[in-house]
């Protein structure tokens, strides 16, 4: 176990494994930044206009205080924010602060989805072997896997918008949620590579288990079913737990006869998580959901801030629990398995 974690994250971000040398990989981690930045501009309409139930596409950019037209070199990612100082060219009204800070968050989510590629930990202990491109150790390097990078951008791309319409309105968009339900289908089977597969090795047919991996899903039609299961169990495991939640909050009168313990948005939400990324996928994302969940609740509640929690928004935490299993998700899974009996093995 010397080590084990530290020669991951140097792996995770060796350039080398690539088969790039780390000048043109620091070149494809600034684009990812750069075109981060500006699809974050868009997401920011999108934050904005989704919710009036406005075209994301026309009109174009405009002040909201003197409608002028902005151009595009006054409409520059994050940049531009600086160079005006937060303010229309024109009028001079104030900008929100967040638009930068939006498009700064996704420059920053782009590079960090780029970097945990290939995901580390598909294909860990016992004993380290490195992760090759093409997936299987020795198989011929390929292209083919770097579809998930784009894949994981339009999934990261979509919990933004879901997270700040959120924080905005308290509801979470069917476009984000059974939009990301159909999209996460349609992925799976363009780009089959997004789908994990955990593969335990044993030595014989009835030996003990000697190895624990994640392989891809090796054909289109596996990572489709992949997917369909993920957005069953996502969906229907949410939606289970919310109304015996319901009942239960009901019953203590925590909550209204109308009233739900949590929201549907919550649960569809969920359903595209597990399209997205499988029914583990789906499982570890509400697990570190939960927990950050009750990280944020306890200290509320010993500080007496009990009205604060009285409807739980848990879409925020759905999204970090997921965005914590796509940067790290294959590698606490194997943590958990190496050292969770019966795997429990010698190392
Ligand atoms: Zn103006």
């Amino acid at each position: 176990m010397n080590g084990w974690f530290d020669q991951q994250v140097l792996l995770a971000f060796d350039g080398a494994r690539w088969g790039l040398v780390p000048a043109a990989w620091a070149v494809f981690a600034a684009a990812a930044a750069v075109l981060g930045a500006c699809v974050g501009s868009f997401l920011n309409v999108c934050i904005y206009r989704i919710p009036l139930d406005q075209s994301v596409v026309r009109p174009r950019s405009h002040c909201m205080s003197c409608g002028a037209l902005i151009p595009w070199y006054h409409n520059l990612p994050v940049v531009s924010y600086f160079v005006l100082r937060g303010r229309c060219a024109r009028c001079g009204a104030r900008f929100s602060f967040r638009y930068a800070a939006v498009e700064a968050l996704v420059a920053l989510l782009f590079v960090a989805v780029f970097c945990a590629f290939p995901p580390a930990g598909a294909s860990a202990p016992l004993g380290i072997v490195p992760v090759s491109l093409g997936g299987a150790e020795g198989a011929v390097p390929s292209l083919r896997p770097l579809g998930a990078i784009p894949v994981r951008w339009l999934f990261v791309s979509g919990l933004v918008i879901g997270t700040f319409v959120d924080f905005d309105h308290y509801f979470l968009p069917d476009s984000v949620t059974i939009g990301g339900m159909a999209a996460g289908l349609v992925c799976s089977l363009l780009v089959p590579e997004i789908q994990p597969l955990l593969v335990f090795v044993h030595a014989a047919p009835d030996g003990p288990v000697t190895a624990i991996r994640f392989a891809e899903a090796h054909s289109r039609w596996a990572a489709l079913a992949l997917s369909a299961a993920g957005l069953a169990a996502g969906f229907g495991g949410l939606q289970a737990v919310r109304a015996a939640g319901t009942r239960f909050f009901r019953r203590i009168g925590h909550i209204g006869p109308e009233e739900e313990a949590m929201g549907f948005g919550d649960v569809k939400l969920l359903g595209a998580i597990g399209a997205f990324f499988g029914p583990l996928g789906a499982l570890v994302t509400v697990v570190l959901g939960a927990v950050a969940g009750v990280l944020v609740a306890v200290p509320l509640l010993l500080a007496g801030r009990r009205t604060l929690l009285s409807r739980i928004p848990f879409g925020p935490y759905l999204s970090l629990g997921a965005l914590l299993w796509l940067l790290w998700g294959r590698r606490l899974v194997l943590a958990y398995l190496l050292f969770a009996p019966p795997w429990r093995v010698a190392l």
